[in-house]
């Protein structure tokens, strides 16, 4: 289905491959990487599937998106996204003001940067672009649209980055997310791109605020959003944590800590951490899952660009006269200009290197910005899980709060969950699937487990939703 050229493997011989290969090859086949489900030694329920994430250990990633930490400003988010020399363009979810750390902000970046880049070049330009992500893969298509030659180098042995699709029909009847996915009703052109792909989506809505003693009066955000308006109007930029304790609140009581969990679940971030003069956006009532495989959507952009994949790019050296990659297979390749869209993680752990130097406001934004955590957990339960409340505490049988069997968002409220923010696929699905959805630093804790330890503390934290034990 697609022209473009597949490279695999730097090890191979990149540019022997690159000036040789002109065949059409088949697409590549997204790695499903998800981890096998593992048998659990412990806990009052066996899923049947498991997949979970771990993007703050991967090295190409080193955390899942970006945030603005208490302090810094917005407008660092420019500064990364200065051209260089009119050699260097950067792109990537980092570089957008608008909502960064989205998919959106990604796609946003890579039409910009590509537009930059489209400026300064001559007409059938050799340029090249590091990763094949969404920002990579958008201006990709940009480019060759305007008639460059394009090699798109990208790290991983998959396509995506930042999105990665497991597809298992074994295990899953519809594939699990590990990365971005869930879309809102800005993202009317990716759902179109969606519709195009024919990829089934649901509406998610409807919450439940459970604690062990059964369901709890909903948590509103207000107080939260009223916390963050006075706190707009200070001199100094304040915590998120430090504007609501201002507010008279209390961070650590559980119902609004339930709901600074769900925040930190899309912020990557905790209340400590986020600023209030630019505050993360607030969990919206109603959001799109896409139920599909979401790799065909970065494949048709890459289509007419030259795919180099497992090849990372360690070392990016540039003059007036051009730019030249430096591949950690130990070959080096020269292009008129260079699209750089890795994440805002391996940029500050400097595993791409750069001579001369990125300029100081470059570094500077790198250094203020901060690359947060999200980490996901799929199971897959052979039996229902009970979206009713268990009987109250009082023992009158009557649940002290009406909950809706059909709601999909589920706070876990109290006790020491590691994970207090849930998605019920099974009304729109008809499948018996729960995502778990963490941020911050106890995105970072989960991170450190291994599967087996992942799974137990995935389980431990979904207790209030799962039947007592035996
Ligand atoms: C768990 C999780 C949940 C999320 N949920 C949502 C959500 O629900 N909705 C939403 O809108 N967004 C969500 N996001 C954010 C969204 O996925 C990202 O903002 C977006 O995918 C980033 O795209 P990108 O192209 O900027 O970066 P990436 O996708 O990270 O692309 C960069 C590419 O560069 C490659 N690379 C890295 N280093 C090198 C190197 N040295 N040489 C060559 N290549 C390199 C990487 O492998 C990668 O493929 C989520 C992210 C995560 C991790």
């Amino acid at each position: 289905m697609t022209r473009r050229t597949l490279l695999i493997g730097a090890g191979a011989g990149v540019l022997g491959v690159l000036l040789a290969s002109c065949t059409p090859e088949p697409a590549p086949t997204p790695t499903p990487d998800g981890s096998p489900t593992p048998q659990p030694t412990a806990g009052p329920i066996t899923p049947a599937a498991f997949a979970r994430s771990s993007w703050a250990t991967d090295s190409f990633a080193l955390g899942a998106a970006s945030f603005t930490p208490v302090g810094a400003q917005a407008s660092a988010r420019e500064a990364l996204a200065e051209p260089i020399d009119d050699r260097l363009f950067l792109a990537g979810e980092a570089t957008d003001v608008e909502a960064p750390g989205t998919m959106a902000a990604a796609v946003r970046s890579g039409e910009r940067a590509a537009g930059e880049l489209r400026r300064a070049a001559d007409e059938g330009e050799r340029v090249a672009v590091v990763g094949a992500g969404l920002a990579g893969a958008t201006a990709a298509a940009l480019l060759v649209a305007d008639g460059l030659q394009v090699t798109v180098f990208e790290a991983r042995d998959r396509i995506g980055g930042r999105i990665q699709s497991v597809v298992d029909e074994k295990a899953w009847p519809f594939p699990a997310q590990l990365g971005g996915w869930l879309l809102g009703s800005s993202d009317a052109a990716l759902l179109d791109d969606l519709d195009r792909l024919d990829v089934r989506t649901a509406a998610l809505s409807g919450d439940v605020w459970r604690s062990a003693e059964g369901d709890v009066a909903a948590v509103s955000a207000e107080p939260v959003q009223a916390a963050i308006s006075t706190a707009q109007q200070g001199l100094e930029d304040t915590s998120l944590e430090d504007a609501l304790t201002a507010a008279g609140a209390d961070p650590t009581e559980p119902g609004l800590a339930a709901l600074l969990a769900s925040i930190s679940a899309s912020a990557g971030a905790d209340a400590a951490q986020l600023s209030t003069w630019f505050p993360p956006t607030l969990p919206p009532a109603e959001s799109t899952a896409p139920l599909g495989d979401l790799m065909p959507l970065i494949d048709g952009l890459l289509e007419g660009a030259k795919l180099s994949l497992s090849s990372p790019v360690s070392r990016v050296a540039y003059d007036e006269a051009g730019v030249s990659l430096g591949i950690a297979s130990g070959e080096s390749l020269s292009f008129g200009r260079v699209l750089i869209t890795v994440p805002l993680g391996v940029l500050k752990s400097e595993g791409l290197q750069f001579a001369p130097a990125l300029p100081f406001a470059h570094r500077g934004a790198i250094a203020e910005l901060g690359m947060g955590h999200i980490e996901t957990v799929w199971l897959r339960f052979d039996e229902p899980l009970i979206p009713e409340a268990p009987e109250n505490a009082d023992g009158d049988g009557d649940p002290a709060v009406a909950t809706d069997p059909e709601a999909m968002i589920w706070h876990v409220v109290g006790g020491d969950a590691l994970i207090r923010t849930w998605l019920n696929l099974a009304p729109a699905t008809g499948e018996n699937i729960v995502v778990g959805i963490v941020g911050g630093p106890d995105a970072e804790a989960f991170a450190d487990l291994d599967d087996q330890e992942a799974l137990e503390a995935a389980i431990a934290s979904l207790a209030p939703f799962l039947p007592a034990p035996a």
